[in-house]
């Protein structure tokens, strides 16, 4: 079997991965949810000039020749308005938030200002600026104002803006509900001492975080052993629940994996061997209309195989803009040798990422190569990009994927 190069596995499997459908969810559920429909602020915010300081509202011209004495009329405080209006020669105290009142054109902040006793006057100190420490309604967002675009990932920051312009609920594509089936007849779970040739079963709890890590929903769909009938029953029923599944295991070259065998019967599926290291053996297909990764048994391909395949065409189901699926990439310096041997494929080593003085990313491996070195891919904190060839020095650029 060729291999297949792994930007044309991804886009393979990124076609057949369109953005789910959109619904309407409560603000407090839309964290890291990608809006559907755009937005626009119906009003003003602020809806009202209102003090930047704790101070006294003015009218400029009054103060233009400070120290100035002025009679206090009145408090505003942030809240209810108080009808008061500032006069030739008054002030009215106020607080930050507070409506300006009529009149005033100005707000002293209280540092400059020296109150009498009974608080009936004030010596303004210093003069300023019309609309000194006054905020102009509008002056964040005006009325008609687009304040989410479709694509637009719903940050913290993001909700705030929506809960200021009063909106309750947003449109956002549904998060894909992604169920996770380990398969083996060696794998086990718990802690109960192992019989020889029995595994525990790591895949599924590490595809499951991930899956939550990235915003989407998991579902646990349990293991089975390699059974057809088995897993016939588990991925028809998976399908039926979920908007994607991940198989782990069984979609090797092996004698019982028996994955390829029931994706092939009930699903329309395609086989790779990918031009990649960790990873090689990926399947991908439609299964009654759900998309299906055959992802990897060994612990770290099956992560690596996630991160280059399953996360990007997850995030495009659930909304995320085509140019924005990926981890970011950085161009590091090698903090040791990172060798290789030509053998057709791009290598993925794990590494650990540092940002030193001179302000670039440095690298250094995170241990052991194996596929089946689960703890030093747990280590790295990023993937180097080592394509075919010799592999780089200490002291050489090199592409770093970055996971965390
Ligand atoms: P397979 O792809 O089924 O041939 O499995 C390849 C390797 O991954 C074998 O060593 C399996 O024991 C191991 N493996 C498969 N599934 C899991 C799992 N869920 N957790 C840990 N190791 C696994
Ligand atoms: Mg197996």
């Amino acid at each position: 079997m060729t291999l297949v190069p792994v930007e044309e596995v991804r886009a393979f499997v990124l076609a057949a991965c369109p953005p789910g459908p959109v619904v309407e969810v409560p603000l407090a559920e839309a964290l890291g949810a990608v809006a559907a429909a755009e937005v626009r602020a119906p009003e003003a915010v602020p809806g009202f000039d209102n003090s930047a300081m704790d101070g006294f509202a003015v009218r400029s011209a009054d103060v233009a020749a400070a120290p100035a004495t002025l009679q206090v009329v009145g408090t505003q405080l942030a809240g209810p308005v108080v009808p008061v209006e500032v006069g030739a020669g008054q002030a009215v105290r106020i607080m930050t938030g507070a409506v300006v009142p009529p009149g005033a054109d100005a707000v002293v902040m209280v540092e400059r200002t020296a109150p009498s006793a009974d608080g009936a006057s004030v010596v303004v100190e210093v003069p300023v600026e019309p609309g000194t420490a006054v905020r102009r309604a509008g002056d964040d967002l005006r009325a008609g104002d687009v304040v989410v675009t479709p694509g637009t990932v719903l940050t913290p920051g993001r909700l705030g803006v929506l809960a200021n312009v009063g909106a309750s609920s947003v449109a956002v594509h549904r998060r894909p509900r992604v169920g996770v089936l380990s398969t083996g007849d060696e794998l086990v779970g718990g802690g109960a001492p192992l019989e020889p040739g029995q595994v525990r079963d790591s895949n599924r709890p590490t595809l499951l975080a991930l899956l939550a890590s990235s915003g989407f929903v998991p579902v646990d769909l349990g293991r089975v052993g390699d059974d057809e009938a088995a897993i016939t029953g588990a991925v028809r029923s998976a399908v039926d629940r979920c908007d994607a599944v991940l198989t782990s295991g069984g979609v090797s070259m092996g004698d019982v994996d028996l994955v390829k065998v029931v994706l092939d019967r009930i699903g329309d599926m395609r086989w790779f061997q990918v031009a990649v290291r960790p990873a090689k053996p990926f399947a991908f297909g439609l299964v009654g209309g759900v998309p299906v990764f055959g992802l990897p048994g060994n612990p770290v391909s099956s992560m690596v195989s996630f991160e280059l395949f399953a996360r990007p065409a997850l995030r495009r189901m659930a909304g995320v803009p085509d140019g924005a699926l990926d981890r970011p990439r950085v161009r590091a310096l090698a903090g040791e040798d990172l060798r290789r041997k030509p053998d057709g494929k791009v290598h993925l080593v794990r590494v650990v990422t540092a940002w030193e003085p001179d302000g670039r990313c440095h690298v250094r491996s995170a241990g052991g190569p194996g596929s089946h070195q689960l703890s030093a891919m747990a280590a790295a904190d990023a993937l180097a990009v080592l394509p075919d060839g010799d592999g780089v020095g200490a002291g050489d650029e090199v592409d770093v994927l970055l996971l965390a």
